[in-house]
């Protein structure tokens, strides 16, 4: 998501910054970590969120026992609560003018108590010929963060790709990232806070009812998968991603249905909430963010592997896919001259190698999109061709990613949330 360009930067005239939907505030505030891109990398690793006003507690945030226990203790009767779960999460109305099963009073005692506005849409942006949407989304504390949804396979849209139709929205789990990786435009800008389980569902019902509605062309359609690859570092606000995903993947009417291996979460290695994801029994996809197969360049990619190295990141991994049978994803992003060396192909084929073979692994390459002022940028197609041939030729699953959205700055690594 973005910061490339110049979101209100020194090419947009004053005059100009006005009408983007951010308040000069935000708009300075940009500036200022822009400033910080360019200069280089200024974070430390933060584990811990900053402690900031909570939002509001929403329907999304109680499990299905807790919202009929909500709705008796609010007076009224205890089947209210599945007619609401069946309108937010099914039919996907988040407007009580809709809950027309529901008496007008009841509805807007409904709505003050479960249903606070936690989001607004600042400004979607698209491209892809409207396939490919990213929503900056201003939270109830004035946090920005932003998810983007890309649709696949449209007939008549040459740029929305080929094979089956299908919709992925990419979410995110924190405003900004503690994670700090000098190559992530969203670690530069340091971690703001965690969002709730129900910030995070809500950027998959927007979603949803966009789709459902047929706003995204295609006609309508439904969230197939659903990745953990906006802003943030899901496993360091572990307890409102998972329930997030609870939510997302529980049968309607308590939640949207969505199947659990068509969930990823991204973890740039997180081990110890690794075994606890692993503990969950919940078969999402797991990815890790490798990006080196050698400790000392991932010390400087990752600073995380500071506290777990590539061995323990790898064994975590392997031990999820021991547990789940889920085929673990390895995520690394190819900076040229950086970590593009054949060299470390081998390497990399080295560090994944287990007993057994090749099935429990798939290599996913990322070419780099390059963040503002960034003295990284993606590696030469040719560099890239070799790093892609000799994971192959030693049987390594492996597929070049096919990034969207980098013209909207809604590309892996580009969220910033903020406005262009
Ligand atoms: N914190 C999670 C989610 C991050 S975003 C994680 O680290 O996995 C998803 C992916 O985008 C990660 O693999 C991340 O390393 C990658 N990424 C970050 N910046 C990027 C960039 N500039 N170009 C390409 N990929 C990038």
């Amino acid at each position: 998501m973005s910061g490339t360009g110049a979101p209100g930067g020194a090419d947009v005239p004053e005059s100009e910054k006005v009408e983007v939907g951010l308040t000069a505030e935000e708009v300075e505030a940009y500036e200022a970590l822009q400033e910080k891109v360019r200069q280089g990398r200024t974070l430390q690793l933060t584990m811990q969120a900053p402690r900031r006003g909570k939002p509001p507690r929403h329907w999304a945030d109680l499990d299905p026992e807790q919202r009929r226990e909500a709705v008796l203790e609010a007076g009224l009767p205890r089947f209210r609560a599945d007619q609401l779960s069946r309108h937010y999460f099914e039919r996907l109305e988040a407007e009580p003018g809709s809950w027309t099963d529901i008496p007008a009073v009841e509805r807007d005692q409904l709505a003050t108590a479960f249903f606070p506005d936690l989001m607004t849409s600042v400004r979607p942006l698209s491209c892809d010929a409207g396939t490919t949407v990213k929503t900056l989304w201003r939270l109830h504390d004035g946090a920005l963060v932003e998810s983007v949804l890309m649709r696949y396979g449209v007939a008549g849209i040459r740029a929305s790709g080929s094979g089956r139709s299908r919709t992925t929205i990419c979410i995110s789990s924190q405003a900004g990232c503690g994670m700090a990786c000098p190559f992530c435009a969203t670690g530069q800008g340091g971690l703001q806070r965690n969002l709730s389980t129900a910030e995070i569902v809500a950027q998959v019902v927007d979603g949803a009812a966009r789709l459902k509605a047929g706003e995204i062309p295609g006609g309508p359609g439904r969230i197939n998968n659903v990745v953990f690859m906006g802003m943030g570092e899901p496993l360091a606000n572990y307890k409102a991603v998972l329930g997030a995903v609870r939510v997302l993947t529980a049968p309607a009417p308590h939640g949207l249905g969505i199947s659990a291996r068509g969930i990823t979460v991204s973890t740039v290695g997180v081990v110890s909430r690794i075994d606890q994801l692993t503990a969950e029994g919940i078969p999402v996809t797991l990815a890790v963010s490798l990006h080196a197969p050698d400790d000392d360049l991932r010390d400087e990619l990752c600073p995380i592997n500071t506290r777990w190295q590539v061995d323990q990141v790898v064994e975590s991994a392997w031990r999820y896919f021991l547990a789940t049978g889920r085929r673990v994803s390895i995520e690394y992003a190819l900076i040229r001259e950086i970590n593009d060396q054949v060299a470390r192909a081998e390497l990399l084929a080295d560090v994944l190698r287990r007993d057994g073979g090749w099935g429990w692994v798939h290599v996913n390459l990322i070419p780099l999109n390059p963040t503002p002022g960034s003295k990284w940028t993606a590696s030469k197609p040719e560099d890239e061709r070799a790093f892609v041939r000799r994971l192959q030729a030693r049987g390594v699953p492996v597929t070049v990613r096919d990034t969207r959205g980098r013209e909207i700055d809604g590309a892996c690594g580009q969220l910033a949330a903020a406005e262009r």
